[in-house]
């Protein structure tokens, strides 16, 4: 394996360093920034992640608040949830965790959530101040890579950078930020002709598709950087046998545990990128930082506190 590895984990750690000074200046300053987390219904997955996202807080000493509403809630419930969390002055972010159930319209929940405290950034909003170059919250896992790219020391100006998948999360705002960092960018999708082309071209390559181990080593230029956003778990052992055919480590792992955590890039990539992140270990672990990190700026911004010299990367 002759990749550099870029590891998600200690960029994580880097950054909940800086934004524990940050949290110290603005507690003596009398300000505790808090989450609201709302989770609707009893999705296993849905309730992992709001987990994390709650220890993260209470390891970086943000207030946290768990709203837990039952699965049938109807959507004028749930706008009533928002209105009050929106009026609380002890809220700075609100994240409603996806996916919400089929009766509730996710739309109307997410666009009525207070653009100040919307740390997901997905509000329309928070989108057009991103695609305008004025960004303020902006989508955490897309923000995340930008700092692993930053943090790894990869040439973004004048880069060829090939974004695979254009959802409203990941992709779009991948590509926008991208761009904003010099990048010449290009999008692709389900309907991209000359996929594997198009990505051989890329200097760096975004992978967040949701297709297990979809980019193999003939999709990539030797020495490209490849970054991972693709969070799979492969069940099948036949498919787990043939993608992890050399890492017997991770087959031992998939024996024990009956399925595995798969990225949209296959392992075997790490033989001719230049660098990569891998998965688990990668963008994951930044997701949930940069939260925290928008969590902190939402309260700044909403107080008018001025950002700290160590922001300024992150701003
Ligand atoms: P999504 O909403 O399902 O979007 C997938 C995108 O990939 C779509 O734009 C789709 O194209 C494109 N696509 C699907 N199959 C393709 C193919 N064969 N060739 C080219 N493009 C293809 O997914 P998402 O929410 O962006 O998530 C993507 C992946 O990232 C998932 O594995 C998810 O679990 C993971 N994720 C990880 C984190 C993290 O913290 N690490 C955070 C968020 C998401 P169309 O638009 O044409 O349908």
């Amino acid at each position: 394996m002759s990749a550099h590895i870029l590891n998600g984990n200690a960029i994580r750690d880097q950054i909940y360093a800086e934004l524990a000074g940050e949290i110290a200046a603005l507690t003596s300053a009398g300000i505790r920034p808090g989450l609201a987390a709302v989770l609707v219904g009893d999705n296993p997955a849905s309730k992992l992640y709001v987990n994390s996202k709650i220890a993260a807080c209470g390891k970086l000493g943000l207030a946290s608040f768990l709203l837990t509403p039952s699965a049938s809630i109807s959507t004028q419930d749930l706008l009533a949830t928002i209105d009050e969390l929106n009026r609380r002055d002890d809220v700075d972010g609100i994240l409603v965790q996806m996916p919400l159930p089929r009766q509730v319209d996710a739309k109307k929940i997410l666009d009525a959530i207070d653009p100040a405290k919307d740390v997901d950034g997905f509000h329309p909003v928070n989108v057009g101040k991103l695609v305008a170059g004025r960004p303020n919250l902006v989508p955490c896992t897309p923000t995340g890579v930008m700092e692993i790219l930053r943090r790894g020391d990869i040439p973004l100006e004048g880069a060829n950078a090939v974004v695979m998948g254009r959802s409203d999360i990941v992709g779009k705002p991948m590509a926008i930020l991208l761009m904003h960092a010099n990048s010449t960018v290009t999008i692709c999708h389900s309907k991209t002709r000359d996929l594997k082309e198009t990505v051989r071209r890329a200097d760096i390559v975004v992978a967040a598709m949701g297709r297990a181990a979809m980019v193999t080593s003939d999709y990539i230029r030797p020495a490209a950087t490849v970054i991972d956003v693709g969070q799979n778990v492969v069940t099948d052992s036949a498919e787990a046998e043939r993608i992890f055919a050399n890492f017997p480590a991770k087959l031992d792992t998939f024996r024990a545990k009956g399925s595995i955590l798969v990225g949209d890039v296959h392992p075997d990539v790490a033989n001719i990128a230049g660098a990569f992140t891998p998965v688990p270990g990668g963008v994951g672990p930044l997701t949930i930082a940069m939260l925290m990190s928008n969590t902190v700026k939402a309260a700044r911004l909403r107080r008018g506190v001025r950002a700290p010299v160590a922001r300024a990367s992150r701003s």
